[in-house]
């Protein structure tokens, strides 16, 4: 139960243990092209650029700034914690003139905010965080896609903990990238780089004056790749991670299959299921109230006086694994849940489970079955 890498479907480890083929090969060259199709929808971006690379999310994010950045380009970057500073540090390695506005912890910026300083500055990019991992903070892109567009900003979405577990319409919001990781709620093992790229993104790549600063990640070598696939051909420029795609197309079925509004529903419920279940134990949480609160991972605080490190092993002992806090201000002082993907009422139940046994071991005063009861008022509506 940690937010990434989550647990697989038995069918997505299947296909990712079976022989690994050609990477010309018929069946891979379909493999790819249908993933690369299925990620249109599930991005709801039919119009968009689809890429396939291997590596991290960090990768999808360097990409994206490797591409769309040329030295000196002012950048502007929405953080709402550690992966929103990740990106500042990102951009500013491909010489972007970097403006950051840096939400309170467990608070977003107020869009009026950012229209502000998007009227004061003409700036080329602005990065947004969809769900930060380290505060479990939701951001709404509705009106950031709105303001990029009003003032012609190519606006770049991290998306590495919500897509496909919290809705996103990418086109309809007018959002020009929209990245993420295979490892995530996406359901693969980790190792895939995966983003959706607008046609107006493309175009700005296209009239660059400067050479992309990052050989692997430039457009110029992977676009001919990703068209080739989408027309099942074969091409090459560099070795695709074979088991990987077999097991993406795999999980792409899957979520297609359930379907995008039930699948970002269950994770909305579950998302509400364990933030009652929480609130019932008396513990605050880092997202300052519950509409800016993920449904992809909860970030409850410790209550005064337990040790995190004698809780997080106390939980893990009862066969649950919950992470640790990474945002380094208050690092010590909060836990992580991750429910992304095929997490269902029993993995609720036995995680609320443990984690009231985890408080009580670690001497903190708990009605046994608080949690569960508050969880499975929402789950069993
Ligand atoms: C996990 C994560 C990343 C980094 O992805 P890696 O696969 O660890 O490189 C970036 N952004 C967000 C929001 C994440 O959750």
């Amino acid at each position: 139960m940690i937010p990434g890498p989550i647990e697989f479907e038995p069918s997505v480890l299947r296909a990712m243990g079976s022989a690994t083929t050609s990477h010309v090969a018929p069946n891979f060259i379909e493999s790819f092209g249908k993933s690369l199709e299925m990620m249109k929808s599930i991005w709801q971006c039919p119009s968009g650029q689809p890429f396939i690379l291997a590596g991290s999310g960090t990768l999808a994010m360097d990409t994206a700034a490797a591409n769309l950045v040329e030295p000196g380009d002012k950048a502007l970057v929405i953080s709402t914690g550690y992966f929103g500073d990740r990106f500042a540090e990102i951009l500013k390695r491909y010489g972007a003139d970097v403006t950051m506005l840096k939400s309170a912890t467990g608070g977003v910026i107020d869009p009026d905010a950012i229209e502000s300083e998007l009227r004061r500055t003409k700036y080329k990019v602005l990065t947004f965080t969809h769900v930060d991992t380290s505060t479990a903070v939701l951001v709404d892109p509705v009106p950031i896609g709105l303001l990029g567009k009003k003032y012609g900003v190519l606006t770049i979405l991290d998306g590495v903990c919500s897509v496909a577990g919290e809705e996103i319409r990418q086109e309809e919001w007018g959002i020009d990238v929209v990245l993420t990781a295979s490892q995530k709620a996406v359901g693969v093992p980790p190792g895939l780089a995966l983003l959706v790229v607008s046609p107006e993104a493309i175009d700005k790549w296209k009239s660059r004056t400067t050479l992309v600063g990052s050989y692997y990640s430039d457009w110029s070598n992977w676009l001919p790749i990703m068209n080739a696939y989408a027309n099942r051909k074969p091409s090459y420029f560099g070795t695709p991670a074979v088991n990987l795609v077999a097991a993406l197309e795999v999980s792409l079925q899957l979520i297609l299959r359930e379907g995008l509004d039930v699948r970002f529903e269950r994770h909305k419920r579950t998302g509400d299921a364990f933030r009652a279940g929480i609130a019932a134990l008396g513990l605050d949480q880092v997202p300052v109230n519950n509409q800016v609160a993920a449904n992809t991972l909860s970030a409850p605080m410790y209550p005064d006086g337990i040790s995190g490190p004698e809780f997080l092993s106390s939980v893990s002992s009862q066969g649950v694994i919950l992470a640790g806090g990474l945002l380094p201000e208050i690092k010590d002082k909060y836990f992580r849940i991750g429910h992304m993907g095929s997490v269902n009422k029993g993995d609720i139940i036995t995680t609320l489970s443990a984690i009231e046994s985890g408080l009580k071991h670690c001497g903190y005063p708990v009605v046994t079955g608080a949690s569960i009861n508050a969880a499975l008022n929402i789950l069993n509506i």
